[in-house]
């Protein structure tokens, strides 16, 4: 059976990159009936933020990603939390110090830092010299007699065989012409990245590894690693980078990328899942050239891994903005999402105007509303902006500068008769209403706009009266009597 993880640092918070990551895993689990590990990848304790893996947790699951075993999740094999598997590394490098494919090192960090600079100054890639790995027997007695610090060093060799990587094909990166002897194990007993996800990986019986191309070039140390346990490894799979528009690298700014801020403006999580995917291809064909919206079951079934792309996935944020568009739509479609985008509205509302106790928050009110609204509107916070205000609450009151009260009263009799209460027909009736009474139109809708709804600018007049509804408008115009 398919097992796949999603292995965050938790460095940081999810961003759209992880997002992306740990949703191609999460479909791919689905589609081939497996299970989705979260796996934290924590032994860098110098980096850690507090509490970034509840928030990556919470992030995930906002987005309707299920987590099928990890901390806090259930699972047999855990833990899941790698600062919490520390005794375990410790047995496994035992096995590779053993079968001699790694090194106890006691070199000082001021040696270290002498080969860089000396590495520098000749204009060379800094690397270790891998002098360790000749110490005698009784050398390294003497050393560890002594109690001298020393980290543990894997043996890189060439590997011969290409890596083939399910989206890239072959690939082969040679690392040992490149670089020194990796560390797996630091003098503090943390391992390192490597290290602990080989391992973790095999133990968990990770079946293939969905992550992003920035960590290919790791795969073939990873791949030693492997062989160095004599373990079979896991399938490879590295997703392009996701890259703005115009090819650029996302911004690092967490506040741009983050799931926190596409949160907090309000876009759908649904939304925000078929954004991530439509850059980076992964499905089968689609047959029309709509604009698609689809749900969580329908972007596992279609899923298929060969068809993710190996060029860089650019973003179009538009797509994202008609995406959250459509999925207002669909919800006002359907009776069960629609109740729940009214509560939605209500919130936001009664969030925006905390001082008002009668706001206008009647579920065929908001209905009517958002009907209205859809085609122009890309989020639900964008009905609380302030000009749009007389959705919500009752203009203050003010003075009718261009229509007297009898006029006012004549008027609203004729609107009252009047059953049809739509925005070209309202738009007539003003029109012939202010000619009859010799009134200038543009003043006359002045007025009728203060009284609506205390505003200068906003939708057309009628426009207002054709959402408000003939009972609020009549009311609201009554009120303007002196
Ligand atoms: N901990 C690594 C990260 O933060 C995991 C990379 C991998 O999936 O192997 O992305």
């Amino acid at each position: 059976p398919v097992r796949v993880r999603f292995a965050p640092s938790p460095t940081g918070y999810l961003h759209l990159g992880g997002l992306r990551t740990a949703l191609y895993n999460f479909l791919y689990a689905r589609h081939l009936n497996g299970k989705f590990l979260l796996r934290i990848e924590d032994t860098d304790q110098t980096r850690l933020v507090p509490g970034a893996s509840e928030r990556l947790v919470e992030d995930l699951l906002w987005a309707g990603i299920e987590i099928d075993e990890g901390p806090g999740f259930g699972g047999q094999f855990g833990p899941y939390v790698q600062s919490q598997r520390t005794e375990i590394y410790s047995k496994a490098i035992e096995e590779l110090l053993d079968n001699g494919t790694a090194y106890r090192c006691f070199c000082t960090e001021r040696r270290l830092d002498l080969l860089r600079k000396e590495a520098v100054r000749a204009r060379q890639v800094p690397r270790y010299d891998n002098k360790c790995r000749h110490l005698t027997k009784a050398e390294e007695d003497t050393l560890l007699d002594r109690g001298t610090p020393h980290c543990i060093r894997f043996k890189l060799t060439d590997h011969e065989e290409p890596l083939d990587d399910l989206i890239y094909g072959k690939v082969h990166h040679n690392v040992s012409d490149n670089e020194g002897d990796p560390v797996v194990m630091k003098s503090d007993q943390f391992p390192t990245y490597h290290f602990a996800n080989v391992v973790d990986d095999h133990l968990m019986g990770i079946t293939h590894v969905l992550r992003g191309v920035e960590w290919q070039i790791s795969t073939t140390k990873h791949l030693l690693l492997y062989k160095a346990f004599g373990w079979q490894p896991p399938k490879f799979g590295h997703l392009p980078l996701l890259v703005n528009a115009d090819g650029t690298k996302l911004s690092k700014r967490q506040g741009d990328v983050g799931i926190q801020h596409f949160r907090e403006k309000g876009y759908f999580p649904l939304s925000l899942l078929n954004y991530v995917v439509s850059a980076g291809g992964g499905f089968e064909h689609r047959s029309s050239g709509k604009q698609q919206l689809l749900s969580v079951p329908e972007l596992s079934e279609r899923f298929l891994i060969e068809r993710v792309n190996s060029h860089p996935s650019r973003l179009n944020p538009e797509l994202l903005e008609d995406l959250n568009r459509l999925e207002i739509e669909q919800r006002l479609a359907d009776g069960e999402s629609r109740l729940q985008l009214v509560g939605n509205v209500q919130e936001l509302v009664r969030k925006a105007y905390p001082q008002h106790s009668n706001l206008d928050l009647a579920e065929g009110h908001i209905v009517e509303v958002l009907r209205w609204s859809s085609q122009r509107l890309t989020l639900l916070q964008d009905l609380t902006s302030s000009k749009l205000s007389f959705l919500w609450v009752k203009p203050s009151s003010y003075e009718l500068k261009d229509l007297s009260p009898e006029q006012l009263n004549t008027l609203l009799d004729e609107l009252d008769a009047h059953e049809k209460f739509d925005k070209d027909d309202l738009n007539a009736r003003l029109k012939s209403f202010a000619q009859k009474e010799n009134i200038k139109f543009p003043l006359m809708m002045k007025s009728l706009r203060a009284a609506l709804s205390g505003l200068k600018e906003g939708p057309g007049v009628a426009e207002m009266m054709e959402i408000l509804g003939k009972a609020v408008t009549l009311e609201r115009l009554k009120e303007a009597l002196p």
